[in-house]
C-alpha cells in the first residue's frame, strides 16, 4: 500500500485536497450507517418499557424523522463522494497518460530497443488503467471500508467490549489469509502483464507486417504464436480466478463464524443480564455492517496487488532516463560548422565500435557525400547529428561548441532529416508535406514538391494533394514515399539537409532531377547525402568512404577516382551496370 502511494506521490501530493475531501465526505458514511441500528435500539427500549411510551409524536420525532434524515444524508454523502471520485479518476488518468507520453517522447533509440511498441502500448492501456483504478478509486475505497470496520467495531465495543473482541477474533484471520496469498496473486499478475506485453508485440507486429506475413505464408505460424501467449495468459488468469474463488467464500464464512458467536454468546450474556435485548439487537445489526466492507476489502486487495505490479511496469517507463542529454541547454541560432573529432561509437550491449576514430569537418555551405558498403556505419554517423544516440564527451562539435551544450530540439529544428524509413502519417499528402513547416504557403509547398520531383505524382494521385496516404504511406509506391519525405525536408529549408539513403527507390533520372534541385536551391547551405549510387554524391564538395566504421577514403570525385580504391571500383561497376541497363 505504501509502495503504491509512494509511486503515485507525484500526483497525490499535488491533489491531496481532492483526496482529503473524498475521505472527509466518505467517512460520514460509516458514521451515518450506525444511526439505523441506534434507532432500532430506541424502538426496542420503548417497546420493552412497562409503561407504553410509543405515541405518534414519539414515532415521528424519534424514529421516522431521524431515519428519513439519515437516509437523505447517506444519499447526499454517497452521491457527492461518487462525483468527487469520478473527477479524481479522470484527472489521474489524464495525468498518467500525459506523463507516460512525455517520458516516451524524450527517449533515445536505446529505449525503443529495450521496450517494443506492443509492450509500450500494452502498458499505456492495460497497466495505466489498472493503476488509475486503484489510485483514483480503490485506494480511497479501501481506506473508507477499513474505516467502516473500525467505526463499527468501536460502536460495538461501546455496547459490549468482550463480545465485540470475541467476534473480532475470527475476523482477524482475514488479514492473515491475505498476507499468505499476497505473493501468489502478485506473481500471477506479473506473469499476466508480461504475457500481455508479448502478445501486444506479436499483434502489433502482425498488423504492421501483414503483407510480409502473407507473402511468406506465415499466417499459421503467427497464429500459433499468438495462440500460445493467449493460452498462457488464460492459464494464469484461471489460477488467479481459483484463488479468488477460494478467497471470497472464506471472508463470508469468517463473518458467519463471528455472527454465530454474537448470537450464541449474545443470547447467553442477555440471559445473564450483562447486556439487554435492545443492545444485543443493535450489536447484531452492527455486526451485519461488517459483511459488505470485509468482502469488498477482500476483492479490492486482490485487485490492488495487481495494480502494484502495473505501477512497477509504468514506473519503469517513468524512470527511464534518456542517455542523450542537454548539458547546458543553450540556444542554437544556426548551424555553421559540424566537426567530429576522434569520434567512436558503440551500440548499447555491443562488443565492438561501429564508428571508429572519425575525424571530419563539414563547413557551412558544403555538400558532403557519404558512401560505403552496407553496414559500414553511414546511417549511424548521420543519426548522431539529430541526437538519436548517446555520445562521448568532447567528440562532436557544432560551431566549435560541444553538441551536448545545445538544446537537442533546437538542433533538430535546424536539420532537415530524411531517414531511411520514411515516416508518413495517415493524413493527406499536403499535411504530410506540411510537417516540414506547418506555416508554409501553397507556393512554398509547390516549390518543395517541385524540388523533390514529386510534382508529376501529385497530378496522378486520385485527390492530388488531398489524397490520404494511408497508414505508413501504404497507398504510395516506395519512390513516391521517398520523394514525399524529401519534399517535406526541402520545405523545412533548414541549415543542414541530411538525406540518408533517400534516393534508393527512385530511378536514375528522378535522382538526377533531385540532385540538380539540391545543387541549385541549396547551393550555399550544408547538405549531407548518404547514398548507395555514387552518381548521387559525385558533385559533392567532399566524399567520404566508410568501411567497418572507419573513413578509408576522402576527397572530391576526381581525387577519389585518381586514388583507384573502393570508390573508383564501385564507380566503374555502377557505370557498367547502367550501361547494360540502357543497352
Ligand atoms: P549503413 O548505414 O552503412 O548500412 P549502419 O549505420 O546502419 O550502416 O550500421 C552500422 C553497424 O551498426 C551495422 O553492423 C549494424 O548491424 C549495426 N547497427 C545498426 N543499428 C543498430 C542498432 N540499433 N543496434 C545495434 N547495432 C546496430
Amino acid at each position: 500500500m505504501f509502495k503504491f502511494i509512494k509511486s503515485l506521490w507525484w500526483f497525490i501530493s499535488k491533489n491531496w485536497y481532492h483526496y482529503l475531501s473524498i475521505v472527509l465526505v466518505g467517512i460520514l458514511f460509516p458514521i451515518l450507517n450506525l444511526v439505523p441500528g441506534w434507532i432500532v435500539k430506541i424502538l426496542i427500549d420503548a417497546v420493552s418499557e412497562e409503561e407504553m411510551k410509543i405515541t405518534m409524536a414519539f414515532l415521528f420525532y424519534k424514529i421516522i424523522i431521524p431515519y428519513l434524515c439519515t437516509m437523505i444524508a447517506i444519499y447526499i454523502v454517497t452521491t457527492t463522494k461518487r462525483v468527487l471520485q469520478n473527477r479524481l479518476k479522470v484527472k489521474l488518468y489524464y495525468a498518467l497518460q500525459v506523463r507516460y507520453m512525455e517520458n516516451i517522447l524524450v527517449q533515445d533509440a536505446t529505449f525503443f530497443e529495450k521496450f517494443q511498441s506492443g509492450d509500450l502500448l500494452t502498458r499505456a492501456l492495460g497497466d495505466v488503467k489498472s493503476v488509475n483504478f486503484s489510485g483514483g478509486n480503490r485506494l480511497i475505497n479501501m481506506f473508507l471500508e477499513f474505516m467502516t470496520v473500525v467505526v463499527t467495531l468501536v460502536a460495538m465495543i461501546l455496547i459490549h467490549p468482550i463480545l465485540a473482541i470475541l467476534c473480532f477474533v475470527p475476523l482477524s484471520f482475514i488479514f492473515v489469509t491475505n498476507l499468505l496469498l499476497k505473493r501468489k496473486v502478485k506473481r500471477n499478475w506479473q506473469l499476466v502483464r508480461e504475457k500481455s506485453s508479448l502478445m501486444g508485440n506479436v499483434i502489433l507486429e502482425s498488423i504492421t507486417n501483414v503483407r510480409t506475413i502473407r507473402a511468406f505464408s506465415k499466417e499459421e505460424e503467427n497464429y500459433q504464436k499468438n495462440l500460445k501467449y493467449s493460452q498462457d495468459t488464460y492459464d494464469i488468469e484461471k489460477a488467479n480466478l481459483k484463488i479468488n474463488v477460494i478467497f471470497q467464500p472464506m471472508f463470508q464464512s469468517i463473518v458467519a463464524v463471528a455472527t454465530i458467536i454474537a448470537y450464541g454468546l449474545g443470547a447467553y450474556y442477555c440471559y445473564k443480564e450483562y447486556i439487554n435485548v435492545s443492545e444485543l439487537a443493535q450489536f447484531i445489526l452492527y455486526l451485519n455492517l461488517f459483511q459488505s466492507p470485509l468482502t469488498n476489502i477482500g476483492n479490492m486487495i486482490n485487485n490492488f496487488y495487481q495494480s502494484l505490479i502495473s505501477a512497477d511496469r509504468i514506473n519503469e517507463i517513468y524512470d527511464a532516463k534518456s542517455s542523450v542529454i542537454d548539458k547546458k541547454n543553450e540556444n542554437l541560432e544556426e548551424i555553421k560548422t559540424i566537426e567530429f573529432k576522434d569520434f567512436s561509437f558503440r551500440y548499447f550491449g555491443d562488443s565492438e565500435d561501429v564508428l571508429k576514430n572519425i575525424d571530419l569537418r563539414i563547413e557551412e555551405g558544403q555538400t558532403l557525400g557519404i558512401v560505403g558498403k552496407t553496414g559500414s556505419g553511414k546511417s549511424t554517423l548521420v543519426r548522431q547529428l539529430v541526437r538519436q544516440l548517446p555520445i562521448e564527451e568532447g567528440t562532436l562539435f557544432i560551431n566549435g561548441e560541444e553538441i551536448e551544450d545545445y538544446n537537442q530540439n533546437n538542433i533538430r529544428s535546424h536539420i532537415g532529416y530524411v531517414p531511411q524509413e520514411h515516416m508518413l502519417f495517415s493524413r493527406s499528402v499536403m499535411k504530410n508535406v506540411l510537417l516540414g513547416d506547418s506555416h508554409a504557403s501553397l507556393e512554398e509547398v509547390n516549390e518543395a514538391v517541385m524540388m523533390a520531383d514529386f510534382e508529376k505524382d501529385i497530378a496522378e494521385l486520385v485527390d492530388g494533394f488531398d489524397t490520404v496516404v494511408g497508414e505508413y504511406g501504404v497507398t504510395l509506391s516506395g519512390g513516391q514515399k521517398q520523394r514525399l519525405a524529401i519534399a517535406r525536408a526541402f520545405l523545412k529549408n533548414a541549415d543542414v539537409l541530411v538525406l540518408d539513403d533517400s534516393l534508393s527507390a527512385v530511378d536514375g533520372k528522378t535522382e538526377a532531377n533531385i540532385i540538380h534541385s539540391l545543387n541549385k536551391y541549396r547551393k550555399n547551405r550544408t547538405n549531407i547525402i548518404v547514398a548507395h549510387r555514387l552518381s548521387a554524391v559525385m558533385h559533392a564538395h567532399m566524399i567520404i568512404v566508410l568501411d567497418q566504421g572507419k573513413i578509408v577514403e576522402r576527397g572530391t570525385h576526381e581525387e577519389l577516382m585518381a586514388l583507384k580504391g573502393w570508390y573508383y571500383e564501385q564507380f566503374l561497376a555502377q557505370a557498367m551496370e547502367e550501361g547494360e541497363e540502357h543497352a
